[in-house]
């Protein structure tokens, strides 16, 4: 057996995360997705893809290194409570034991986030990247911020942090928790806030004091696509992680950019996810020796985050990705079917083709030189 190329930290426990039937946020979309890579992990040679199945409900001192403690008693109190009571102004309502659940996935990813500091290969959370939540407040489907306290510990260790967010809605909890912060370069790619919750993440959202020209945010409009993101992905990623250097990146790999998403409206492509993904590893290798963290995110649509989220674990261990006509496994088809209620699908490929976009080479063109002109930075052609 050799050393494994990847890591994921998945427990069935993460299913207690669960705003019940109605609520379009579901953890099983994200478990999906765990039992799809580990079907397809099992026709791979033996220890490709490492596990952990086990994790604890992460501790009040951690939870405080981005909540604040008056915050945790309130979501503590509420989730002793047999009914749901509103976290937010939304729609994120407690539920019994919340406080618990959502504790359990900060835990994936500071234990995720540890273990790659420690082995140097990816470590893949696919049920956390709750970026919404504030210190002071549930928002967005988010009661406690995982992604933002995996980033706090880091920095905590004396660590640069390159923080990247593919997810359709902007990070807000993570950016402005951060907002400051000389050692968070936090890059984030997302529906314009006009057209979508939060309503930020604007190019000219670039930070403050230590953390000036650190933050940069990529709005795209609604239908946008793999036209808006990989070229913009290529040309604002690789310049400033080599002039930040970080120490290990972060990467919140939110599935609801995906074409035919419920809630929000681009249309992303598996293949450009996959791509991302690619170019995420590879700035790894080039610069942090490895130390890459991998957290899910929103996505609204099963057939899409089980089977993106699925792929990206292939990516990160280096193994080859299923063409888009390959079966999908019998037995896991069976279990979509009675998660969801309804058929999974047959193969791998989206039925879904992308709408014409409204993406022209002038609004990349503006939304470059708005970046420049903002972070003071050139950011040329690769
Ligand atoms: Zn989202």
């Amino acid at each position: 057996m050799t050393e494994a190329r990847s890591h994921v930290f998945w427990t069935d426990r993460f299913y207690d995360y669960d705003f019940g039937p109605h609520h379009p946020f579901t953890e099983r979309s994200r478990g999906l997705a765990a039992r799809l890579l580990e079907a397809q992990v099992a026709e791979a040679p033996p220890g490709a893809v490492g596990w952990t199945r086990t994790v604890k409900v992460a501790d009040r001192p951690t939870l405080e290194t981005f909540h604040r403690a008056d915050y945790l008693e309130f979501v503590e109190s509420a989730s002793g409570l047999a009914k749901q009571v509103a976290l937010d102004q939304g729609d994120t309502p407690s539920f019994p034991g919340c406080y618990e659940a959502a504790a359990r996935i900060v835990e994936g990813a500071v234990d995720a986030l540890e273990f790659t500091l420690e082995h140097h290969i990816p470590a893949f959370h696919p049920g956390g990247g709750l970026h919404h939540a504030h210190p002071n407040r549930a928002s967005g489907f988010c009661i406690f911020n995982d992604v933002a306290i995996a980033v706090a510990r880091a920095v905590q260790k004396g660590l640069r942090v390159s923080y990247l967010d593919i997810d359709a809605h902007h990070g807000d909890g993570v950016m402005y928790g951060f907002y400051d912060s000389g050692r968070v370069l936090d890059i984030d790619f997302h529906q314009d806030g006009r057209t979508l919750f939060p309503g930020t993440g604007f190019p000219y959202e670039v930070g403050r004091g230590d953390g000036a020209g650190l933050k940069a945010n990529l709005p795209f409009p609604p239908g946008a696509g793999d036209e808006a993101l990989l070229p913009m992905f290529r040309r604002v990623v690789p310049t400033l992680l080599r002039q930040f250097r970080p120490d290990v990146i972060v990467l919140q790999h939110g599935v609801d950019g995906h074409i035919g998403d419920e809630i929000a409206h681009l249309q992303y492509s598996p293949r450009a996810y996959a791509e991302v993904d690619r170019e995420v590893l590879a700035l790894a290798k080039e610069l942090t020796g490895g130390r890459l963290l991998v957290t899910g995110g929103g996505g609204y649509r099963a057939e899409s985050v089980s089977r993106v989220l699925a792929r990206t674990g292939l990516v990160l261990a280096g193994l080859p990705i299923p063409a888009d006509h390959d079966p999908l496994p019998a037995p896991w088809r069976k279990e979509f079917a009675t998660a969801f209620g309804h058929e999974a699908p047959a193969t791998w490929g989206d039925r879904h083709a992308p709408s014409p976009s409204p993406w022209t080479e002038a609004d990349e063109k503006a939304l470059l030189g708005q970046l420049e002109t903002k972070l003071g930075e050139k950011l040329p052609e690769p």
